[in-house]
């Protein structure tokens, strides 16, 4: 163990089992250790490169940011918050933004404009949220409550109330659990389109169909958490789009600041005017220079991008799908959950001997390369990723 992994060990909270590499540098989709080896980044900082590291493009909207302005405050205007906000909202339909630093907080702020919406629409008694088992909505204590995993919750009580879990792609038990609580009682549904966390598991269509269309005719707020599976990730600009429907809050962070700290809860026309002044708030939200970083990214979110990241999908999906040692494949787009025979974590290490680095997510291997990724470079994590599953 190097000083780096003794000190972090020593002075850095427990809370992370980090694997035994130092990443020093690197560019696009590959990084390089102290020692010089080169590893294939196929976890891109848990979907936050989006762009890959150190993108020339990026780079050089940070730096320029950097050099003219790093932080005002919410107080003023700056150039960089007002352009991510224009450009999300022409390209999603959606009527405006509220930036914050994380994916958790995003949600937070998701959950406040329901419980707001409801308490002015249909009554102060009108407050809790529908989530889905196997969720992952944050760590925080309002988004903890929200993530339908009780082994997140252990030992952290009390959660912030007001929130169910119902199980994924079944709407009977869905109905159930929402007239349970009462119709009038529901504020919110919030769903991942693929849930990350819960295993990469893409949900049925014919579900979220009728999710949104029950949340419609019942004057629910419907929320898109799409910290992970936005910004590109599955193959359309956000995973919603894939399933024909039209969220009233969609909440997003990881791939959008394309490597630094920034979430962001768009808001439809229904709901655009529930916060006013006053009522949420962040000191580093906005922040110019993550926005420039943003604008970089979404900026180069087009059609033809998009239909780029299906192509390299359907070569994974393709690659993997019935080869030795691998069960299924799961997921959309550049957002890839594996089941092997052997345990995700066995493949995991096999891999990073071989210069992979990969994700897991409950049992399975997980993959969210940076979505410019080139092909032979996905080619060759591809063919060790292969040789890693065999028994
Ligand atoms: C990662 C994630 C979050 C939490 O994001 P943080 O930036 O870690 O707070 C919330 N929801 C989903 C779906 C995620 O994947």
């Amino acid at each position: 163990m190097n000083h780096i992994q003794s000190a972090d060990k020593q002075y850095v909270a427990n809370t992370y089992n980090r694997f035994p590499v130092t990443i020093v540098s690197g560019k696009g989709s590959e990084v390089y250790d102290e020692n010089g080896k080169r590893y294939i980044d196929m976890g891109s900082g848990i979907g936050v490169t989006a762009m890959g590291i150190a993108d020339d493009q990026w780079v050089a909207a940070v730096t320029e940011q950097l050099g003219k302005v790093q932080h005002m405050s919410n107080l003023y205007y700056t150039e960089p918050c007002a352009k991510l906000a224009e450009l999300l909202c022409t390209r999603t339909g959606m009527s405006k933004v509220f930036f914050a630093n994380s994916g958790a907080e995003a949600n937070e702020c998701a959950i406040k404009v329901a419980r707001k919406y409801a308490a002015e629409h249909k009554g102060e008694d009108c407050y809790t949220i529908v989530t889905l088992e196997k969720s992952f909505h944050g760590r925080t204590l309002t988004t903890l409550a929200a993530t339908g995993q009780d082994h997140f919750h252990k030992l952290f009580h009390p959660l912030t109330p007001g929130f169910v879990h119902t199980p994924a792609n079944d709407f009977e038990a869905f109905k159930t659990t929402v007239e349970t609580v009462g119709t009038d009682k529901v504020a919110g549904i919030m769903l991942e389109c693929v849930q990350g966390e819960g295993g990469v598991i893409a949900l049925d269509k014919d579900f979220v169909v009728s999710v949104a269309e029950y949340a419609k005719a019942h004057d629910i707020i419907l929320i898109i958490d799409e910290v992970q599976t936005g910004n590109g990730r599955t193959g359309a600009l956000y995973a919603y789009m894939n399933f024909g429907i039209t969220p009233d809050v969609v909440s997003t962070a990881k791939g959008l600041g394309g490597g630094l700290p920034l979430g962001a809860t768009l808001m439809s026309e229904k709901v655009q005017d529930v916060l006013g002044f006053g009522d949420h708030g962040s000191t580093f939200g906005g922040n110019p220079i993550a926005c420039a970083g943003a604008v970089s990214v979404i900026g180069r979110i087009d059609e033809a991008f998009l239909a780029d990241v299906r192509a390299k999908s359907e070569y994974v999906f393709s690659a993997l799908e019935g080869a030795e040692g691998v069960e299924s494949v799961s997921g959309m787009g550049l957002m890839i959950g594996i089941k092997t025979v052997k345990p995700a974590g066995e493949v995991l290490k096999a891999c990073m001997d071989k210069g992979v680095l990969c994700l897991t997510a409950k049992d399975k291997v997980r993959l969210l390369p940076a979505l410019n990724i080139p092909m032979d470079v996905l080619k060759e994590a591809v063919e060790i990723i292969k040789a890693a599953c065999k028994a």
